[in-house]
């Protein structure tokens, strides 16, 4: 049932009283949580919080000059800033992926480059599935035919079934190996 008071804090806070020679006084600590969260406005000046580093997506060498287009190291394209990311943090390692590569994830190394996060997963299949991330910044994936299943928020895809991942989706490879979707 909806209480038509203004308090159910059960503090015995008496209510703000007009015409009263006293300005009304909120009670302590409601007035700290009304506060709007305008206290923490992106980076704070003059603080650079650490790894902020531009990183060549490919090799994971980090950029002198991030605004390159080409990785210095590995010479390879670089994306423009801006461009999305798709990443999927394991417990075992962050995946990363840019537009247009197709990241094979599983346990065999011959079949997927990340097979390393994997290894340790029996249940995990040598090519398990496929994400990738398209030029409008969607990213997708795809179960290839797993044994144990490759599932969107607890729920199976069929095989070769493409689904899209949204940021914060958990990405899970068989019963146990749980991957946070990252898009920025
Ligand atoms: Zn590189």
């Amino acid at each position: 049932m909806p209480q038509p008071g203004p308090a159910d804090h059960g503090f015995g806070a008496p209510p703000p009283q007009h015409g009263g020679g006293q300005p009304p006084m909120p009670p302590h600590g409601r007035e700290a949580t009304l506060l709007p969260p305008d206290q923490n406005q992106g980076p704070r000046p003059g603080a650079d919080p650490g790894g902020t580093a531009f990183m060549c997506p490919y090799c994971e060498a980090v950029l002198s000059n991030p605004g390159a287009a080409q990785c210095e190291s590995c010479l390879r394209p670089l994306p423009g800033k801006g461009t999305p990311i798709l990443r999927v943090q394991f417990p075992t390692g962050e995946l990363k992926v840019s537009v247009g590569q197709h990241l094979v994830l599983g346990r065999d190394a011959g079949q997927s480059p990340v097979a390393s996060t994997f290894t340790q997963y029996d249940n995990v299949s040598r090519r398990h599935s496929t994400v990738w991330l398209d030029p409008s910044g969607t990213a997708w994936v795809r179960d290839e035919g797993s044994t144990n299943g490759t599932f969107v928020n607890g729920e199976r895809l069929p095989r070769g079934v493409e689904a899209p991942l949204r940021d914060g989706d958990q990405l899970r490879l068989a019963a146990d190996v749980t991957g946070t979707v990252q898009l920025a």
